[in-house]
């Protein structure tokens, strides 16, 4: 159902009639209805078992490779669903002014893990964020799992602004690894500490395409009192060049990006960190959005909590195998000429075919 973006179970309970499933399950398709109920009592831990299987399989075919040399695993929080009507147990609220005065909506928020590859992204775990807390609160959880899990699957972390925080630092440098996150808290000491030192530095200049970057790597900051420990921060002043297609004249577009990170700059260059961090935008476009966009993410297959996790899980558990199988085993002269989603069409009207040639008149 996933694999092939059908996009509902009702949709997959059309397709009951394909002898496909009777050679593949050894018996009858569930009801749309026993499937939604099923996964309200699954044990999830299976699903987990299962996406490192792919993981181990993948690694032990040398086919995981990460991007600029580095494997990188990158946190993320999504929100998934958000409604005035239903609620479940696993529910956050939040009060919304409408026309009709306040109401409370509630909706469900999501931390995700998933490797930086130069293939494609492998998708790993997700979490809940839980009444009560914040999303780091769930990504703490999430990665002492995904640590325990994959311990040798990544040397860095990558989050956004919101990871910068000391708690989340000291659990993977605990664990050996290193993190990066975003800075841009003009509060914050280590902020403030760093934009006193720029004026001083040189900046190194490079040039990538259209784009000038300058450079700034700035290590041995103490200021950042509660991780106890030293860190280090890359700032890039981006300058791209772009040319407006009406009017034929260039325009110079300016962006500022400043990353704290606990990396040592004798073993990873300021450019290295920038490339990284700029990584995290292609990722997440590819994988969250493609995600919702294209593969149903966001759907509420049943509304509950353990089955909205359990959906997660293996709809990421179908994406990595469909993403290894286009990636590694179609030819790469078809793959070239085909987008993902061409093979997701593909494998659709493969299924659907087989229910119509035997559909009984
Ligand atoms: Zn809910």
């Amino acid at each position: 159902m996933m694999a092939s973006q059908m996009g509902s179970l009702n949709a997959l309970e059309q397709e009951r009639g394909n002898p496909f499933w009777r050679r593949w399950l050894e018996g009858d398709l569930a009801s749309a209805d026993t499937t939604g109920r099923v996964y309200c009592g699954l044990e999830v831990e299976g699903l987990r078992l299962a996406l490192r299987r792919v993981y181990t399989r993948l690694k032990r075919n040398k086919a995981l490779r990460g991007r600029h040399g580095f494997s990188v695993l990158i946190v993320d929080g999504h929100e998934s669903s958000s409604s005035y009507l239903r609620c479940c147990a696993g529910c956050l609220q939040r009060h919304i002014q409408t026309s009709g005065g306040e109401r409370i909506q509630y909706y469900h928020r999501q931390v995700m893990a998933l490797l930086s590859l130069d293939r494609f992204p492998l998708l790993l775990d997700v979490e809940d964020q839980r009444h009560g807390e914040d999303e780091i609160a769930a990504a703490l959880r999430l990665l002492e799992r995904v640590l325990h899990y994959y311990p040798r699957a990544f040397q860095v972390v990558l989050g956004d602004a919101l990871y910068l925080r000391a708690n989340m630092f000291q659990l993977l440098l605990a664990h050996g690894k290193h993190g990066i996150a975003v800075l841009k808290d003009e509060t914050r000491d280590l902020w403030q500490d760093v934009c006193g030192l720029f004026p001083l530095e040189q900046p190194i200049l490079e040039v990538c395409g259209r784009t000038e970057r300058r450079l700034w790597d700035i290590s041995g900051l103490e200021s950042w009192k509660s991780l106890k420990v030293k860190v280090r921060v890359v700032r890039s002043l981006e300058t791209k060049t772009l040319t407006r297609q009406r009017t034929g004249r260039k325009e110079k577009q300016t962006s500022d990006w400043m990353w704290a990170t606990t990396l040592p700059a004798d073993q990873v260059s300021a450019s290295a960190i920038a490339q990284l961090g700029h990584d995290r935008w292609l990722i997440e476009n590819r994988a969250l959005n493609e995600m919702v966009t294209y593969w149903h993410g966001d759907h509420v297959y049943r509304h509950h909590p353990t089955a909205i996790i359990a959906f997660w899980l293996t709809l990421f558990l179908a994406l990595n195998l469909f993403r290894a199988f286009v990636s590694l085993n179609i030819k790469p002269a078809r793959r070239a000429r085909h987008t993902e989603l061409y093979f997701a069409k593909v494998l659709f009207s493969a299924l659907h075919e087989e229910t119509f040639h035997n559909r009984s008149p």
